[in-house]
């Protein structure tokens, strides 16, 4: 599964947001193993028009030992007769309902004997609009039938044995409108017409072993656009209006294929592979065993008038689910407490076959980027072991975060390049294929790298896996061919201690002469590692350590003067990274950073400029409290980033990737923080342009330029934006059109804004990120938009899902005052929003975070800035 994304500008400020939990209170009591599923045959008969379903089952089971009941997993369902045969005899079964652990018990007059039984039902549900289980997709013309099961949430479409490590194999038949047609994970090898004159059968091909919460069935009209590739039928799939929008990811999902096929050594397990598009969708995506559903915009783009930012994100989202079909469907985890192996190696793996079909995009510049954010979440206090216990439904749902996913997948960075690519790729290939169509255990994964490796991944992974947090790594000046280093665990705040006797095993690369890192593995008990033989000390090759560095004065020094000639795009968005959390703990200054910044003013990399950008803005933002030293910044950015815009040429159409991106980071830092006067203008008139024709301007600078034009719009551009979301059928300009309206600095246009959000107008899946975005922005804007929620919470509620609900829950972490601290912690706790705790939990740390932040540095950024004659 991917998380939510929002539009390329916000990821920096929902990094924290939307990678957190999402569920419900009921608990996931576990299913005993007396009774095992070994094959389902499932008949269903979806009602799109009255929202409900039939269903007919057969389970066929094996029971370990003599039974008299047999209990499974459902919820929302009304079974009309069940029946259990075994041993030649069939028994009516009476059936009772547990729903708070969400099983139903079938109980029989006589006991089965151990061995083979069939279970027979006949029930029916409900289409819900909650976006989960088997639930309805609208669009203005129609309705949908389409599913979302993981994790829980396949007991809603049928009484199951809803656990990952009960896998069966699944025959698939759906009964639907004549006009239709439907998509399941195995291809359509039968279609007949009836039952009755206006319906026709569809029957799909027997699935292999898999896991029920990678079942899936999608009813309505969906068009396809078809190719093929190593032997696999693959097409990708919308509603009819946006099957124009379908060839990029089609050859997205073609080279990826190929490249899986070889990186694993093992083909792509099933005979075809949908990727279909769904107008309302809670996730980003979902890996259902070769019928992967998407958000529209993580799928549908126009690559003519797609940004950058957008084509990397469709292409890392279909890498991502893709991936999955190995790592997750065909060897899945024992539990959902090893959630991470799926989710940080999908993470992981989505870069691997992107970067190789567009070396220009610099993924590896990216990746880095996002291990920095990850870096910060883990260092705060309320941060989680990557392995944590998932017992509950609840505690199941809070393990898709930012640790699972990244952490976990910086793990598995940091192994990688340790290990050599070769290598760690030997391990995944001994690990998978050791558990084709099974289960697994985090321990399974480490062994086979140890086996493969004979290097001691396993401590690696153990103590990474096992220990939360950040290591802290002190190295003192190399002497003798040994450097000596300190490690404890980093937290961003200065005011907690640390635990003295926290240790990590850590492979440690320092950088050298040559392109291969030198690495040493620290232990628990270690106090040096031999040093590296080039004459520039850093100690973190290619940035892809998952730990921060701190450096004596002069040796951090020389790798300031040598940031710009000796260290790759990589390595100075870890160095820049490792500043500011220095910058956020106290040990260095704001007027550091700053100075640091500007030394790399001149990089030609657009994702180093960028990675500078969040800091700047949470400087303005975060440390900065008075008009005057806001100008003061502002004429600083001016300064000292305006002459590097003004060496890039016009946009030109055979401009690469990397001048795109580039061109639109200068051109945000000067427009949103420098309030270049130039800058302002010309965001205007690109945007009136991309809005009359988005054909006609650089995609990647528009989507720049159109928020700044908002911050700083009117009504007409207001009316403007608003009618391209009420009207265009491309997601991209769309959802993106929607966006700009939460960022007009402006009350009555944001009053609208908030207004039209929660006006039934707005689909459910966005409503609540429109409102987030809001208080993301920050300042008065914020204020007004937390006003709203506080006085339309009746509102607002109906609109949430569990995941929509931390979203908005994590945005209140957005203020920087005791006083709305409590404000917000009142709030919550008087009106508690599903499974949201740690939410609240850390939107609260984020505002002590910025109290703290700007009580230690606000006096250093006023003394820096006179020294810079600036105030
Ligand atoms: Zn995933």
């Amino acid at each position: 599964m991917r998380p939510i994304r929002t539009s390329n500008f916000f990821c920096a400020l929902f990094a924290v947001a939307l990678l957190c939990s999402f569920g419900s209170s009921a608990r996931a009591e576990r299913l005993s193993h007396d009774v095992i599923p070994a094959h389902y045959t499932l008949t269903l008969t979806p009602d799109l028009k009255a929202a409900t379903f039939n269903g007919v089952e057969q389970i066929d089971v094996q029971a370990t030992i003599p039974v008299h009941a047999i209990t499974l997993n459902s919820a929302d369902i009304q079974i009309q007769s069940a029946s259990v045969e075994a041993a030649g005899k069939k028994q009516t079964a009476s059936v009772s309902f547990d729903p708070a652990r969400e099983q139903v018990t079938l109980s029989l007059p006589q006991e089965i004997p151990a061995g083979q039984a069939l279970i027979r039902i006949h029930y029916t549900g409900i289409l819900n609009d909650k976006l989960r289980g088997f639930y309805l997709s609208k669009t203005k013309r129609r309705n949908y039938a389409v599913t979302q099961f993981e994790s829980t949430d396949a007991r809603r479409a049928f009484p199951s044995f809803d656990e990952p490590a009960f896998k069966a194999t699944f025959d698939i038949t759906l009964v639907v409108d004549k006009g239709d047609t439907a998509i399941s994970n195995g291809p359509i090898i039968g279609d007949t017409p009836g039952p009755g004159p206006d319906m026709h059968t569809l029957h799909f091909l027997t699935t292999p072993r898999m896991s029920t919460y990678l079942v899936a069935f999608l009813v309505g009209d969906f068009q396809c656009t078809a190719g093929e590739q190593d032997g696999v039928a693959i097409r990708v799939c919308a509603t009819p209006d946006k099957v124009s929008l379908t060839p990029f990811g089609l050859d997205v999902a073609k080279y990826v294929l190929h490249y899986y096929d070889n990186y694993f050594g093992i083909p792509y397990p099933l005979k075809k592979l949908d990727l279909i598009g769904l107008p309302d969708f809670e996730a980003g995506a979902m890996e259902n065993f070769g019928a992967i559903t998407y958000r529209e915009t993580d799928l549908l783009i126009d690559p003519r008038t797609a940004s950058i930012g957008s084509k990397k994100e469709v292409a890392e989202v279909i890498a991502h689910e893709m991936a999955h079909q190995w790592f997750g469907d065909l060897v899945t985890m024992q539990w959902w407490n090893n959630v991470w192996l799926n989710e940080g190696f999908a993470t992981w793996m989505e870069n691997k076959p992107v970067a190789a079909m567009h070396p220009e995009w610099h993924i590896d510049q990216d990746v880095v980027e996002q291990l920095d954010g990850t870096l910060n979440l883990d260092a705060q206090p309320t941060t989680r072991t990557i392995r944590a216990k998932a017992d509950t439904r609840e505690e199941i749902e809070q393990m898709f975060d930012g640790i699972s996913y990244g952490k976990a997948s910086d793990v598995l960075l940091m192994v990688e390049n340790y290990l050599g690519e070769e290598t760690f790729r030997k391990g995944v290939h001994a690990y998978l294929s050791a558990h084709l169509y099974g289960n697994a255990t985090a321990e399974d994964f480490w062994s086979a790298q140890t086996e493969t490796s004979h290097k001691p991944v396993d401590k690696i992974m153990d103590s990474l896996v096992a220990q939360p947090g950040v290591p802290l790594l002190t190295f003192s000046e190399p002497s003798g061919g040994r450097v000596s280093v300190a490690q404890r665990r980093f937290f961003l705040s200065p005011s907690i201690n640390a635990d003295p006797n926290q240790k990590w095993t850590l492979p440690v690369c320092f950088k050298s002469a040559s392109s291969t890192p030198e690495c040493d593995v620290l232990t628990p008990t270690a106090t040096s590692l031999k040093a590296p033989s080039s004459a520039l000390f850093f100690a973190n090759a290619a940035g892809e350590g998952y730990y921060r560095s701190r450096y004596p004065a002069d040796v951090y020094a020389n790798i300031v003067a040598h940031v710009e000639t000796d260290l790759t795009p990589t390595e100075r968005i870890s160095l820049l990274g490792d500043e500011w959390a220095q910058v956020r703990a106290n040990t260095a200054s704001v007027g550091d950073y700053l100075d640091l910044a500007a030394a790399s003013k001149t990089d030609p990399n657009a994702a180093v400029i960028n990675a500078g950008f969040g800091a700047l803005d949470a400087v303005f933002e975060r440390i900065a409290t008075t008009q005057k030293e806001r100008d003061a910044l502002a004429a600083w950015v001016r300064r000292t980033y305006a002459p590097e815009y003004a060496k890039l040429p016009p946009p030109a159409a055979d401009d690469s990737a990397n001048t795109r991106e580039l061109r639109a980071h200068l051109f945000a830092i000067l427009g949103e923080l420098g309030k270049d006067p130039g800058v302002l203008a010309q965001a205007r008139e690109i945007s009136e342009k991309y809005i009359a024709d988005p054909a006609s301007v650089d995609a990647t600078l528009a989507q720049t330029a159109l928020g700044i034009a908002a911050r700083n719009g009117d009504e007409a551009l207001f009316d403007k934006l608003q009618k391209v979301y009420e009207t265009s059928t491309n997601p991209e300009i769309q959802i993106g059109a929607l966006r700009l309206l939460a960022q007009f600095d402006n009350p009555a246009l944001e009053e609208r804004s908030l207004e039209y959000a929660v006006s039934g107008k707005v689909r459910n899946q966005d409503a609540a990120i429109q409102v987030a975005i809001s208080m993301f922005m920050g300042g008065e804007r914020r204020d007004r938009a937390w006003q709203f929620v506080q006085s339309n919470w009746n509102r607002i509620q109906g609109l949430l899902t569990p995941e929509l609900g931390n979203v908005l829950v994590e945005s209140t972490g957005s203020f920087c005052t005791e006083d709305a601290s409590k404000q917000v912690q009142n709030f919550f706790s008087a009106h508690p929003v599903a499974s949201a705790d740690q939410g609240v939990k850390h939107a609260a740390e984020r505002i002590q975070g910025c109290i703290e932040l700007r009580s230690n540095q606000e006096p250093q950024l006023k003394t820096w800035l006179a020294e810079q004659k600036l105030m």
